[in-house]
């Protein structure tokens, strides 16, 4: 199949697990996750329509959408990987939206550094509903203190909620936490849901779904 044959596919299965959730036609985002791909494998998924996009790392990401971004200057671009402090400013620079915030010091620098740069982006919070220790994330019962702290003292666009389940779970109690958190932050958007997942993220509520190799290809 081709790739942009994959990317149909993935869009009408969204389509249909909005309908089968009772959720609004185009309830729910797709970010196109393009990591370790490079532009020649991203440019038909580009001219295919899609425009917003997600990658992991801030160098991997510079590498190759200044130049995808003046092809085509309306690409929303994504990070959902884990961010150094010391790669805060790049990661301002480059990304529309992070969805990675996930402890203080990371909240703060992002913070200094959008003042800095008069850009005011849109943020995610990460939780780690697994309490996974190699995995990023805040853990469950401090995430409406962390979100309440970047809202408050530091003035940040905390838009919603990130998390990736334990890849060998059932990922619906860890989708069903990240919404009952959501809701008592007053927050309304839900990133979660990847290539193996993705209809049943929806199915909890799911307002962006990132999926990589399905659209793509195996890494
Ligand atoms: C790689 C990645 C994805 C996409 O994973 P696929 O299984 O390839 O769809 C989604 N979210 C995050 C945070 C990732 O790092």
């Amino acid at each position: 199949m081709e790739v942009q044959e994959r990317l149909n596919e993935v869009v009408s299965r969204i389509r249909i697990s909005e309908k089968a959730a009772h959720r609004p036609e185009q309830a729910v985002a797709l970010v196109a996750v393009s990591k370790t791909f490079d532009a020649d494998a991203i440019r038909p998924v580009i001219a295919a329509g899609q425009r917003v996009f997600g990658e992991n790392r801030v160098q991997e990401a510079q590498g190759k959408w200044p130049s995808l971004r003046l092809e085509t200057p309306d690409i929303e671009l994504h990070l959902i990987g884990p961010l150094q402090s010391n790669k805060a400013a790049d990661a301002v620079a480059l990304f529309d939206v992070i969805e990675t915030i996930d402890r203080e010091k990371i909240a703060r620098a992002v913070s200094a550094e959008m003042k800095r740069q008069g850009r005011n982006l849109r943020l995610y919070v990460q939780v780690n509903t697994g309490l996974e220790p190699q995995k990023a994330g805040i853990a469950p019962e401090e995430a409406v203190a962390f979100v309440n702290l970047c809202r408050g003292d530091l003035a940040m666009n905390i838009e919603g909620l990130m998390c990736i389940p334990p890849v060998d779970e059932n990922p619906g109690p860890h989708f069903a936490l990240l919404a009952k958190l959501a809701a008592t932050c007053g927050l309304d958007k839900l990133s979660m849901g990847m290539s193996g997942d993705f209809e049943t993220a929806i199915a909890f509520g799911a307002t962006s779904v990132r999926v990589g190799s399905a659209i793509f290809g195996s890494r």
